[in-house]
């Protein structure tokens, strides 16, 4: 049984670690920006309101985003788990949050906070694609896919994100440290924080966790 959330600033590889993540635990990947890109492409009157405020590089509201968040969390699947990525975002959700998961009885096991320095985190995602159908994260150099603009997985369209423009990203790491950066301190008071560098590849940084998890890493 996991609950984690995973913490960290734009570019850290909260998306990636939580695909590598779930290809090992059979818990859901539940990631808030996935859920309102979806919800853009598929023009619902959630993803016109929440265009506007991601372009700019902001924050959706924190009621939209737990709206999000707490539909998801009554599904089925998340019963035995669940990998919350980008969510909470504002200690406002994450007090939020708490509340809902007392409420039902349950809290969550680790936060992982991802660190890594925004120069790097800048690069990434400059060159970060996106696969349009199933959410897969691509970089131009550093993790292409086996064909060049078709998803590895489900041969969906790989794409740039509009918000990932280097002006974008200032504003994004700007929302950053103001508005989530607080989280880390919330978290290591409620004793769950596990810290983590993501400056390094994706397989260091599931190495790092899985041992930070107290887990058997299989495979090396
Ligand atoms: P990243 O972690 O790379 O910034 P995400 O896909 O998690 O990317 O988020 C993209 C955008 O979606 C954010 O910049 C924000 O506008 C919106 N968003 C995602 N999750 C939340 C949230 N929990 N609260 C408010 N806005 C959110
Ligand atoms: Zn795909």
């Amino acid at each position: 049984m996991y609950r984690l959330i995973l913490l960290g600033p734009p570019g850290a590889g909260k998306g990636t670690l939580a695909d590598n993540l779930t290809d090992r635990f059979n818990v859901p990947h539940i990631s808030t920006g996935s859920i309102l890109r979806r919800n853009i492409k598929e023009g619902t009157p959630l993803g016109k309101k929440a265009k506007e405020y991601m372009d700019k590089g902001a924050l959706v509201s924190d009621e939209i985003a737990m709206r999000i968040v707490e539909n998801r969390l009554k599904e089925d699947d998340c019963k035995n788990g669940f990998l919350l990525d980008g969510f909470p975002r504002t200690v406002n959700q994450a007090e939020q949050l708490d509340r809902y998961l007392d409420a039902n009885g349950i809290s969550v096991d680790k936060v992982i906070d991802l660190v890594a320095d925004e120069e790097l985190l800048m690069e990434r995602m400059i060159g970060r694609r996106v696969c349009k159908s199933c959410g897969r994260i691509y970089h131009i150099t550093a993790m292409p896919p086996k064909t060049e603009g078709v998803c590895d997985f489900c041969g969906g369209e790989i794409y740039h994100r509009s918000d990932d423009t280097e002006e974008t990203v200032k504003k994004r790491f700007f929302v950053y440290r103001s508005q989530t950066a607080p989280l880390i301190d919330y978290y290591r008071n409620e004793g769950v924080l596990l810290t983590v560098d993501a400056s390094f590849t994706p397989e260091y940084t599931l190495k790092a966790v899985i041992a930070g998890l107290g887990l058997q890493n299989d495979n090396n």
